[in-house]
């Protein structure tokens, strides 16, 4: 397949493989990934039942979701630009003696193109805000979907709330995140999400806050939207 790379930004590819070895390491780099797995995953599980369904984890990176929908669907696809990234997502896949995924080195409007209508679902997670045309790669989304099919984002608010805590927070205060790894600007809010989502004929089903606590170190879910979110869709044409 070739690789169209223009609805990418280097900068930000070369940040996450630059930790790719960091990638399955909890109290590494991505270690807020690791906390946030199962809250996240049960959350998809419980919205659309992935028992032996096809499914597409977009931006996948070391493949810490993709893992776990591979436990519970016939199938799933991985795809992602950085590269290194991808070689530490195959290596645990072996590791680990999973069948049942086939990791991409591809961009989402290449894939869909080659797999139009393929998935019953679809997750593209903490992967918008590394973009740089977001609505683009909601459009590829849906085109790799079947009719009535699922679909998952999640991203960050975009207000002072989220600056405070999803940047300086986060990132500076609590090191939870690598220094330098979101932009304000990249920041998405629901709204414009659910445009997007709408004009590529998308339906919102729900739309649910995800919050954490530095106390506890956990990660909930919340009516509170301002900061991370998830959105789910139904494709519906
Ligand atoms: N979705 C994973 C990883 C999130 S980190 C998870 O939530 O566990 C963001 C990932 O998006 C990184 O692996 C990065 O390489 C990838 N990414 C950034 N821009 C991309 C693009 N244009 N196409 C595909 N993947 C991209």
């Amino acid at each position: 397949m070739n690789i169209n790379k223009s609805n990418s930004s280097q900068e930000e590819i070369n940040k996450f493989n630059a930790l790719a070895n960091e990638w399955w390491d909890p109290n590494g780099g991505f270690g807020s990934l690791h906390s946030l797995n199962p809250l996240r995953f049960e959350y998809i599980n419980n919205s659309a039942p992935i028992n032996n369904k096809l499914c597409a984890d977009v931006g996948c990176g070391g493949g810490i979701l993709t893992e776990s929908l591979a436990a519970e669907a016939k199938h799933v696809d991985g795809i992602d630009l950085a590269d290194k990234a991808l070689s530490v997502a195959k290596i645990h896949q072996e590791i680990s003696g999973i069948k049942n995924i086939d990791y991409h080195y591809i961009d989402i409007e290449s894939f869909a193109k080659e797999n139009h209508q393929k998935f019953d679902i679809l997750t593209c997670m903490e992967m918008l805000e590394h973009v740089p045309d977001p609505a683009k790669i909601v459009e590829s989304c849906s085109y790799a979907v079947k009719d009535g099919g699922d679909l998952f984002f999640s991203t960050i608010n975009r207000n002072i709330k989220s600056f405070i805590m999803a940047i300086v927070g986060a990132e500076y205060v609590l090191n939870l995140l690598p220094k330098g790894t979101h932009e304000y600007d990249c920041l998405i809010k629901p709204s414009e999400l659910e445009q997007w989502s709408r004009e590529s004929g998308l339906s919102l089903i729900d739309l649910i806050g995800v919050s954490y606590n530095p106390l506890t170190k956990d990660f909930n879910l919340t009516d509170d939207v301002s900061v991370n979110y998830m959105m789910h869709f139904k494709k519906t044409g």
